[in-house]
């Protein structure tokens, strides 16, 4: 095997050595290891220990931490063989030895990350600084540093996990941990937490060294365009969701609305904006009083038109629970941009939930982009490689499975119509059933999962479905989806991290199951993006098991109407309604180029998002130098002795040197934060109304720059103003002069913003839609909008 391995890994491996570096092969470090590994055999367990503990001695003296590689992964993987029964395959090493390069490792499902994540992870923590393991969930991270941290402990080195929830002290004591097992999302969460801590004992994070990211394919691509947003408690907004969401109800399609070719952005016709007036009785709605409720209208008839229950959303609880288009699972915190939240809610009538001040975002992306060195892990990169080198300069590097894959993809079954590929799906799942052979229906939303289980159930099949809805037997469900005969219908939920062992619960039964072929899964739509696909076919054939995959699409499926299969496959050249596949390699081909072309669509979004982002993020980073350094260094009470010299003098001889510095620290960090969310609102203000000027033949991007830089440049100077007046005030009188500085927020809240609003975005900020109605409502709009925009601006921004 081991020469199999090596013939297919000399090539990539010659690709990816650095002509400067010296010229040692991924497969002769393997052999190093080896090597080293074979002196560790005779060795008691405390010799072992000892051996562990001289490593991390001498990591301290090392230049590069390359030079100790062989002999830290071949302890580390002969404690892993002696403490947790597992000794990392050659594949595995490989994997480590990537990772430790800052490589994007592609290794299939089932082929054991966890394991090889623990060698660079002990490598990099030997220098104290921290390692980051950017789990996908919260249970993978409890999971994992449960699991493996008899590993680390023999090197001395200490393991935290932070999980949804947890209470500030007990994040402070993971994040000192030398390796840290963390979702990035609660990482991103803690960083902006972190950001507007007012004393130095509040910051929890240590500063970042280097992070390995699992599935990394997800978060540097799907998930890292989606804000992480952290805001305090914010009065509601009196106005009136529910009524708007009663006069949109009434609202006519081609007559009061149109929606856009990909079914992503709706609008108002001119007709239809008459008809709100007149049921609103509130005069035009391009009138200046009535900005906000047009802005309601839009949402309320984008959360009536373009968001569904049970595919977008469920209702829970009387609230709404976001589902995540990628992985079918309803997200903690994720909500829609705040007022789309609101009018969902108004929609369901339920009760309207707080929105909140926004004092702090970041995108996943420039969270990650914080440390100075990233590795990461999944098995789907390759689809995305150019992507994920343009974005964070990661390789990708595939990693051969331990055992030859004999998974069989068999070819999509493509449909003319939904109703014959329905059926379908029903025969085949119908004959694996008699068979005996274990079924995964992989659909694309609750309601589907939903179709298909009553209609088994007609049919006396009986299956367990896995959705958002009902999430609490999840471990159970697919610790049986493998046994014989079971029937397991899924959304997306059962991607990731998802394993799924031949036999089920009873390993009596794997035989059996082999025999038959092993698991078989089925696709019934295409996802926007074939990593997706790919992940849900990684459910079958793991660690060389047999298994097959079969997707099934129509050219009905949503996605083909959405993105205009008819115009790939011209009407005339569409074959006639028919119950069987259709065989023309034409369609087939062009059903491919459609995916292509929604995922080359998709990447465009994700640029021009981070162009937009990237010009707020530099000036987050510029202000945030500056807070840190109030924070951190200390500060001598310079604006206070410089513009106030008299009442300074008096003030420290009452209070002293020390609490005058303490004091104006905190009045300072007050003012930047506070400017920092009042710059935000400014910010979300323009980006919200900047599309429009694609009317007039401007660029978006350059004008949203143009806009956005002033009102930054004039951040600083509004800061040091109201410092010096907040200074001015403070009140000699105080027992404590520290009592009279404003508080932080009591209470703060983090959520995330939804991608699929995130996507419309786009679409505003690339200009209008291409119906009429949207060019329409854009024209009538744009006076307005400059008018308002002046008139903020004015009102908030004065001329120096
Ligand atoms: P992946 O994340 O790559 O899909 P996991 O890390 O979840 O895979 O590992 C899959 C399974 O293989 C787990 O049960 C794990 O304990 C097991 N495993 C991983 N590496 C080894 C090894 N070297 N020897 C034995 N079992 C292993």
């Amino acid at each position: 095997m081991a020469l199999r391995v090596v013939d297919k890994l000399r090539r990539k491996w010659t690709e990816l050595t650095d002509p400067a570096s010296p010229p040692i092969s991924c497969v002769e470090i393997v052999e190093q290891i080896k090597v080293q590994g074979e002196m560790l055999y005779g060795l008691e367990n405390c010799e072992l220990f000892a051996s562990a503990a001289e490593l991390r001695s001498r990591a301290n003296f090392v230049e590069d931490l390359s030079q100790l590689l062989p002999e830290v992964y071949a302890v580390t993987r002969e404690l892993a063989h002696r403490l947790l029964g597992m000794r990392p395959y050659e594949v595995q090493l490989m994997a480590a030895i990537g990772l430790h390069g800052g490589k994007l490792v592609e290794m299939q499902t089932g082929e054991g990350k966890t394991l090889a994540a623990v060698m660079p992870a002990v490598l990099h923590a030997l220098t104290g600084k921290g390692v980051h393991i950017l789990t996908f969930n919260d249970y993978l991270a409890a999971r994992d540093a449960t699991g493996l941290k008899l590993v680390y402990q023999a090197f001395g080195l200490s393991v935290g996990v932070v999980q949804e929830g947890m209470d500030a002290d007990s994040r402070w004591k993971a994040y000192a941990a030398d390796v840290i097992y963390a979702t990035a999302k609660e990482a991103g969460f803690d960083f902006l937490r972190d950001g507007l801590a007012r004393h130095r004992h509040e910051v929890t994070q240590r500063p970042f060294h280097f992070a390995i990211i699992d599935e990394a394919d997800s978060i540097l691509i799907d998930e890292a365009r989606v804000p992480l947003v952290i805001a305090a408690a914010h009065e509601i907004s009196q106005t009136n969701f529910s009524q708007v969401a009663v006069i949109v109800r009434q609202l006519e399609r081609g007559k009061d609305w149109e929606i856009d070719e990909h079914a992503r952005n709706v609008q108002l016709t001119m007709q239809g904006a008459h008809r709100v007036e007149s049921l609103l009785s509130c005069g035009s709605l391009h009138l200046a009083e009535n900005t906000l409720l047009l802005a309601q209208v839009n949402q309320a008839l984008h959360a009536q038109v373009l968001l569904n229950r049970d595919v977008d959303y469920i209702v829970r609880d009387g609230r709404i629970a976001v589902v995540d288009e990628l992985t079918g699972r309803v997200v903690a915190d994720r909500r829609w941009p705040d007022g789309l939240q609101n009018a969902v809610e108004a929609k369901e009538n339920l009760v309207i939930q707080p929105s909140g001040r926004i004092l702090g975002s970041i995108t996943l992306q420039h969270f990650l982009a914080q440390y100075p060195s990233l590795a990461g892990m999944t098995a789907t990169a390759q689809s995305a490689d150019v992507e994920l080198e343009k974005k964070y300069g990661l390789q990708v590097l595939p990693i051969p499975s331990n055992r030859p894959s004999i998974r069989e993809d068999l070819p999509d079954h493509i449909f003319t119509h939904r109703l014959e590929k329905e059926q379908a799906i029903i025969e085949e799942i119908t004959l694996m059933h008699d068979r005996g052979r274990p079924v995964l229906v992989g659909t694309s939303s609750v309601e589907e999962s939903e179709f298909f289980s009553v209609k088994l159930g007609e049919l006396g099949i009986p299956c367990r479905v896995l959705n958002a809805k009902d999430n609490a037997a999840e471990s159970e469900i697919i610790a049986n989806a493998g046994a014989i005969g079971a029937v397991t219908i899924s959304t997306n939920m059962a991607g990731r991290g998802t394993d799924i062992r031949l036999g089920g619960a009873d390993e009596q039964q794997r035989e059996r199951v082999v025999v038959l072929g092993g698991l078989f899964v089925i696709g019934t739509n295409r996802h926007e993006s074939r990593r997706v696909d790919d992940q849900l076919r990684g459910r079958a054939g793991r660690q060389g098991d047999p298994g097959s995959t079969r997707f099934f699409v129509s050219l009905e499926d949503p996605l083909m109407v959405r993105f205009g299969i008819e115009n790939l496959i011209p009407r005339k050249l569409r074959p006639e309604r028919m119950s069987i596949p259709v065989g023309k390699p034409m369609v087939r081909r062009e059903v491919e180029r459609l995916q292509r072309i929604v995922e080359g669509q998709n990447e465009e979004i994700r640029t021009t998002l981070e162009r937009y982002s990237a010009i707020v993020e530099r000036q987050r980073k510029t202000l945030f130098e500056w807070r840190s350094a109030v924070l951190h260094e200390s500060i001598s009470a310079d604006l206070f002795s410089l513009n106030l010299a008299e009442r300074y003098s008096v003030f420290s001889k009452v209070f002293g040197v020390v609490e005058m510095e303490q004091v104006e620290r905190a009045i300072t960090l007050h003012h930047i934060d506070y400017a920092w969310a009042e710059h935000l609102a400014f910010v979300a203000e323009i980006r919200e109304g900047i599309h429009l000027v694609g009317i007039g033949g401007m660029d978006p991007l350059s004008e949203f720059e143009k806009r956005v830089a002033p009102a930054f440049g004039r951040v600083h100077h509004e800061i040091e103003n109201r410092i010096v007046e907040s200074l001015s005030k403070l009140a000699l009188s105080a027992s404590n002069c520290s009592d009279s500085v404003p508080r932080g927020p009591s209470s703060t809240w983090t959520y995330l913003v939804h991608d699929r609003a995130v996507t419309d975005l786009h679409r505003m900020l690339h200009g209008p839609g291409s119906t009429g109605a949207a060019a329409m409502n854009a024209i009538m709009i744009w006076p307005l909008f400059l008018a308002r925009e002046i008139w903020q601006r004015l009102l908030k921004y004065p001329k120096q």
